[in-house]
C-alpha cells in the first residue's frame, strides 16, 4: 500500500486540501480522504494524468532532422513523409525497442499517466515478416514495460499506399499486411499484452481511409469485440481531397455515413471539418483526438475546437510525431490556436472552469475514454495515474486551485513543477527524473549514433 499526501488534489473533479490518496498494491486508488495514517510519499498537489492518445515513438528519433527546406520550394508534409520512409530501412527491433523506451520515458516525465501506441512498424526491411508475427508490437510491450507507463496497444491494419490501392513501396512495406495476415498478428499482440501489466491493454487501427480498403476496414472492425477503435480521419486539405475523389465523399462524411461510430472510436486528427462534419463527429461521442504540437510542426491547419466543444464534443490529446513530449505545451497549443484564429482571449474557457482547467479535464476524460483504461480522475477503483507538483517555486508561487493549472499551463515551465509521476500505481518518476533515465539515455544515444551514420 503507497499513501501520498497533497496540501491539495483535484479529486473527481473538485479541488480538496490536506487530503490523502492510498494505493492498493495492484494500482489502483483504494482509499480518499483525511490523513489518518503517515504518508509513504509528499506532494503539494496532485493531479490525475491524463493518457497520451495518439504516439508513433519510432519518431522521435527524427525530431528535428525534418526541419530543412528540401528541393520542393513548397516544402510540405510529404516531404517530412518521404524523409521518414528513408530513415524507416534502418530500424531494428532492438532500435525501436530503445527509441520507444526514450519517448515512454519523456512521457511520463512530462505528466503522461498512459499512452495509446499507434503502431504500425510491423515488419522487416522490404515487408519481410518476422519469425514471430508480432515481433515489434512486442518490444513496444517491453519499452512500455520497461518504463512503467501504461500502455493501450493499437497494432495497426495499413494495406496501400493511396486511395487508388497502388501497393506500398520503400519503406512502407514494413507496415503492410491484409486484413488476415493482420488479425493474425493481433492476435499475438494481444497475447503479449495479456501477459504485460494488469492495466495493458489492447485496442485496434486501421490506419485511415488512404491505407486501407473498404473490406479491410470492417474486416478489422467487425473482428474488434472490444477494446477502443483509432483511425486517422482528416489531417490534410490533399488527404480529404484525395478520399473524396476515390470515395465520393470526405472522410469524416464517408465514416459516419458507413460505421456506427460511437465512444468506442478515436479519430486522430479532425482538423478538416466542415460545419456539419464538426456537428455530427462532435455528438457520435466519439473522441476526436487533437495533437496541436505536430499538427503546428506539420502546417495541418487549426482544429475547431471551439465549435466542437460547443457541441458537447469529446476531445483529447497526443504527441503523434513526438517530435516534442510536453503534456502542459500540447494543452497551451491548442487554445492558442484558437485564439490566434479567432482573435480571441480564454477561447475554450467557460463560465465555471478557467481555460486550464477546461484543457486538463478535456486530457483526462478523453484519453481515459480513447484508451479504454479506466483512469482519468482520482477517484476509488480507477487506476492510480497521478502527478505529484511542487507548488513553492516562481511558476506556481503557493497558488490553488484553477490559477494553479492556468499557471501550469500557461507560465512556460509547467513541466519544471512535477516532482512525480505514478502510472496505476508505479512510481516511475521522482524529484522530476525517471528511474531509470541514466541508462535509458545512454542506450538511445548509442542508437542515434548507428542510426546517424547512414542516413
Ligand atoms: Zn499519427
Amino acid at each position: 500500500m503507497k499513501i501520498i499526501h497533497a496540501k491539495q488534489a483535484l479529486i473527481g473533479g473538485k479541488w480538496m486540501s490536506d487530503v490523502q490518496v492510498n494505493i492498493s498494491d495492484d494500482g489502483r486508488i483504494a482509499q480518499i480522504g483525511n490523513q489518518t495514517q503517515s504518508a509513504t510519499d509528499k506532494v503539494a498537489v496532485l493531479l490525475p494524468a491524463p493518457l497520451n492518445l495518439h504516439s508513433h515513438t519510432f519518431q522521435r528519433a527524427m525530431a528535428g532532422l525534418t526541419e530543412a527546406r528540401g528541393y520542393d520550394p513548397h516544402d510540405s508534409f510529404w516531404s517530412w513523409r518521404r524523409l521518414m520512409y528513408r530513415f524507416l530501412d534502418q530500424l531494428t527491433p532492438d532500435h525501436v525497442e530503445a527509441i520507444a523506451s526514450l519517448a515512454f520515458m519523456e512521457m511520463v516525465e512530462a505528466g503522461y499517466g498512459a499512452v495509446a501506441e499507434f503502431h504500425y512498424l510491423h515488419h522487416d526491411v522490404g515487408g519481410v515478416a518476422y519469425g514471430n508475427l508480432a515481433e515489434m508490437s512486442d518490444r513496444i510491450v517491453a519499452a512500455a514495460t520497461n518504463v512503467g507507463i501504461g500502455l493501450t496497444l493499437l497494432p495497426v491494419l495499413y494495406q496501400y499506399g493511396g486511395c487508388d490501392l497502388r501497393p506500398l513501396a520503400g519503406g512502407q512495406r514494413r507496415f503492410g499486411n491484409n486484413p488476415e495476415q493482420f488479425l493474425r498478428l493481433h492476435d499475438g499482440a494481444t497475447k503479449s499484452v495479456k501477459t504485460a501489466a494488469a492495466d495493458f491493454n489492447i485496442g485496434t487501427a486501421p490506419h485511415s481511409l488512404r491505407a486501407v480498403d473498404p473490406r479491410g476496414l470492417k474486416t478489422v472492425v467487425d473482428a474488434a469485440t472490444s477494446g477502443p477503435i483509432h483511425m486517422h480521419l482528416a489531417e490534410q486539405v490533399a488527404e480529404v481531397e484525395e478520399v473524396q475523389a476515390h470515395w465520393s465523399a470526405r472522410p469524416t462524411e464517408w465514416l459516419l455515413a458507413n460505421h456506427d461510430v460511437d465512444a468506442r472510436w478515436c479519430l486522430i486528427h479532425a482538423t478538416q471539418l466542415n460545419d456539419q462534419e464538426a456537428h455530427d463527429l462532435a455528438k457520435s461521442g466519439a473522441v476526436a483526438g487533437l495533437c496541436p504540437i505536430t499538427e503546428s510542426n506539420l502546417g495541418d491547419g487549426i482544429f475547431r475546437g471551439t465549435d466542437y466543444l460547443g457541441h458537447g464534443g469529446v476531445i483529447g490529446f497526443g504527441s503523434d510525431s513526438d517530435v516534442h513530449i510536453s503534456l502542459f505545451e500540447e494543452l497551451k497549443t491548442l487554445e492558442y490556436s484558437q485564439r490566434l484564429r479567432d482573435k480571441s482571449r480564454a477561447a475554450l474557457a467557460t463560465s465555471a472552469k478557467s481555460t486550464g482547467r477546461v484543457l486538463l479535464d478535456a486530457a483526462n476524460a478523453g484519453g481515459a475514454q480513447a484508451g479504454g483504461r479506466n483512469s482519468g480522475e482520482i477517484a476509488i477503483g480507477k487506476w492510480a495515474d497521478l502527478i505529484g507538483l511542487d507548488d513553492d517555486n516562481q511558476w506556481l508561487c503557493n497558488r490553488s486551485g484553477d490559477a494553479l493549472l492556468d499557471s501550469m499551463v500557461f507560465g512556460g515551465w509547467g513541466q519544471a513543477c512535477i516532482t512525480d509521476v505514478w502510472s496505476a500505481g508505479r512510481h516511475c518518476v521522482k524529484e522530476g527524473r525517471h528511474f531509470a533515465r541514466e541508462a535509458i539515455v545512454r542506450n538511445y544515444k548509442t542508437t542515434m549514433q548507428q542510426l546517424e551514420t547512414s542516413i
